[in-house]
C-alpha cells in the first residue's frame, strides 16, 4: 500500500519547528495555485510505514548479494560516521574557501591517493556516476585531439564485452561506435583491432576486467595498438574492485580512468544514489580537466584548468561519497588495498570451482572479480531457464545475480561474491545453487513458479516492459 493511500485528512505529524524569521512569500504569479499532495499520517505511521518497506526490500545488511559487475559490498559503518560529522555535512557550497580549508584538503588527499592507486596525475570528482564519468573522460579526449588541430578523428573503438555504458557514452560524446569482437577466449581479437586502428580513431574504451569477468592477458599491446594510431586509452575501472592495488591502468598504458566510489570504494548502493564516478587522467589531458580542482598547500584553493571542458555538475560533485571513499583507504590502507581485492578474486574463483561441475562457465579460465555461467544447456535439457534460477535463488534469501548480461553468453547469470562475504556464506550459496540445479532435473515447474516466499512473488516481466505504470494517479 502506498503512502498516499494510507493517508488520512488532517493527521500529521509536526516535525518542521515553527519558522524564527519573517515570512516572506514569493509575488502571487509564482505561488502554486493546486495544493500539494502530500501524505497525512501520525510519525508512528510514518515510521512503521518505511520499516515495512525496508522488510521488503533486499540489501547487503539483509544477505548475499552476488550482483555481478555491482560488487554490492559491505560499507563499513565507520564510512558513514566520517560522513556524517557535522564539519562535512554543515557546509554550504558557496562558502568561502578559507573556512573550509578541511574539505578541500579531502578532495585534495583523496586524489593524490585515488591517482597513486590508477597510476593517474590528476583527478576530477565532479561525476556524479560511473557513467557520467565516462562522458566526462570521452570530452577530455576529444578536447585532446580539437586543441591539436586534430578534427579527423571520429570514431571510439568499444570491444563487445565492454560495459554497456560504454559505447552510450560515446555516442553521447558524438563519436560513432565501433564494436571490436572478442576472441574465444573472451579476450579482445587483436588482428580485429589492429584493423581498425587508423587515423580517424579518437580511443578505444576497455572495461577491465571486462564484463566475463577476464583480465584482457593483451592489454600493453592493446594499449600500443590504440596509441601508434593516435589514439587515446580509456579503462573503464568501475571493477577496480578486482585490481586495486595490484595492477595500476596508468602503468597499461591508458590516459584516463572513471573509478564507482559507489562500487569500489564503500558507498551504499542501489536504489539510485548518490554516487560518485570520479575521473582520472594522464598530465597530457589534466589542462582540460572540469573546474574544482585543488591546488595549494598551507593555503588551499580551487582552480579551473587553463583549457577546461567546463563544468559537468554543479560545486565540487558528491563530496561526501569522497569522504566515505578517503575514509575506507586510509582505514585499509596500503597492505588492506591489495587485499581486499585478492579476496574479492579468491571468493570469485572459489565459487565457481564449487559450482562448475554442474553450471556451465561461460569461459572455463581463472576469473577476477565475477564469473559468468551459462545456463543454455540446463534451459535445453530441463526448461529452467536463467531467469528461473535467478527467482529460486530469492525463495532462498540470496539476491540474483545479474542476468542475460553479458549479451556475448546466452541464459548468462553473472556472479561476484565480492570479499566481504565469508567462506560460510560461500558454501551456503554453492549449496542453494546446486540444490536448485537438481530441483531443475526433477521439478521444474516449481522453478517457473518461483518465488513464493517473497513479499511480491513472480511478475508480469513482459507486461512491466510493455505497459509500464510510471506515475501514480492521484485521485483528486
Ligand atoms: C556499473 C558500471 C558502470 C556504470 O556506472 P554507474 O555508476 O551505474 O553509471 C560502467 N562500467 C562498468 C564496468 C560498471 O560495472
Amino acid at each position: 500500500m502506498l503512502i498516499f493511500e494510507k493517508s488520512r485528512p488532517g493527521r500529521g505529524a509536526l516535525l518542521i519547528p515553527e519558522c524564527e524569521v519573517p515570512v516572506t512569500l514569493p509575488e502571487d504569479k509564482d505561488l502554486r495555485q493546486t495544493s500539494l499532495h502530500l501524505p497525512e499520517m501520525t510519525e508512528g505511521e510514518l515510521s512503521r510505514h518505511y520499516t515495512e518497506l525496508a522488510k521488503k526490500s533486499h540489501g547487503v545488511n539483509d544477505g548475499f548479494y552476488p550482483l555481478g559487475s555491482c560488487t554490492m559490498k559491505y560499507n563499513p559503518k565507520v564510512d558513514e560516521d566520517m560522513a556524517a560529522l557535522p564539519g562535512f555535512t554543515q557546509i554550504h557550497p558557496l562558502q568561502p574557501e578559507h573556512t573550509v580549508q578541511g574539505c578541500l584538503e579531502v578532495l585534495q588527499t583523496a586524489e593524490k591517493l585515488l591517482c597513486e592507486i590508477t597510476g593517474m596525475d590528476h583527478m576530477t570528482f565532479q561525476p556524479a556516476a560511473g557513467a557520467h564519468g565516462e562522458f566526462v573522460g570521452l570530452l577530455l579526449i576529444k578536447a585532446y585531439h580539437t586543441h591539436r588541430g586534430d578534427t579527423k578523428r571520429t570514431k571510439i573503438l568499444v570491444p563487445d564485452s565492454a560495459h554497456g555504458t560504454n559505447p552510450a557514452s560515446a555516442a553521447m560524446a558524438g563519436y560513432s561506435v565501433v564494436s571490436i569482437p572478442s576472441g574465444a577466449d573472451g579476450c579482445v581479437d587483436l588482428e580485429k583491432l589492429r584493423a581498425a586502428a587508423g587515423d580517424d580513431v579518437a580511443g578505444l574504451m576497455l572495461t577491465n576486467p571486462n564484463t566475463v569477468g577476464l583480465f584482457d592477458k593483451n592489454i600493453l599491446e592493446i594499449t600500443s595498438i590504440v596509441h601508434e594510431c593516435g589514439g587515446l586509452c580509456y579503462y573503464d575501472g568501475a571493477n577496480l574492485n578486482a585490481v586495486m592495488g595490484t595492477v595500476r591502468p596508468g602503468d597499461m598504458g591508458f590516459d584516463v580512468i572513471h573509478l564507482n566510489l559507489h562500487k569500489t570504494f564503500s558507498t551504499p548502493h542501489g536504489g539510485g544514489g548518490p554516487g560518485s564516478g570520479p575521473v582520472g587522467c594522464k598530465s597530457c589531458l589534466s589542462e582540460f580537466l572540469p573546474s574544482c580542482l585543488v591546488e595549494g598547500e598551507e593555503k588551499k584553493t580551487f582552480v579551473k584548468p587553463e583549457h577546461s571542458i567546463g563544468e559537468i555538475k554543479e560545486f565540487y560533485g558528491n563530496f561526501l561519497v569522497v569522504v566515505r571513499a578517503l575514509t575506507y583507504i586510509l582505514t585499509l590502507g596500503r597492505e588492506g588495498i591489495p587485499e581486499a581485492s585478492q579476496n574479492a578474486v579468491l571468493n570469485a574463483n572459489y565459487m565457481m570451482n564449487k559450482l562448475k561441475d554442474l553450471y556451465t562457465m561461460a569461459y572455463d579460465e581463472v576469473c577476477m572479480h565475477e564469473f559468468v555461467m551459462s545456463l543454455s544447456d540446463l534451459k535445453k535439457a530441463t526448461g529452467v531457464s536463467a531467469m528461473d534460477i535467478a527467482k529460486g535463488l530469492l525463495d532462498n534469501g540470496i539476491h540474483p545475480p545479474t542476468m542475460y548480461f553479458p549479451l556475448v553468453v546466452g541464459e548468462a547469470l553473472m556472479v561476484e561474491p565480492t570479499e566481504t562475504e565469508s567462506k560460510e556464506t560461500l558454501d551456503e550459496a554453492v549449496a542453494v545453487f546446486r540444490e536448485l540445479y537438481e530441483r531443475a532435473q526433477t521439478d521444474a515447474e516449481s522453478l517457473h513458479q518461483a518465488p513464493v516466499t517473497t513479499p511480491v512473488t513472480r511478475l508480469d516481466e513482459v507486461g512491466a516492459a510493455r505497459h509500464p505504470v510510471l506515475r501514480y494517479v492521484f485521485e483528486s
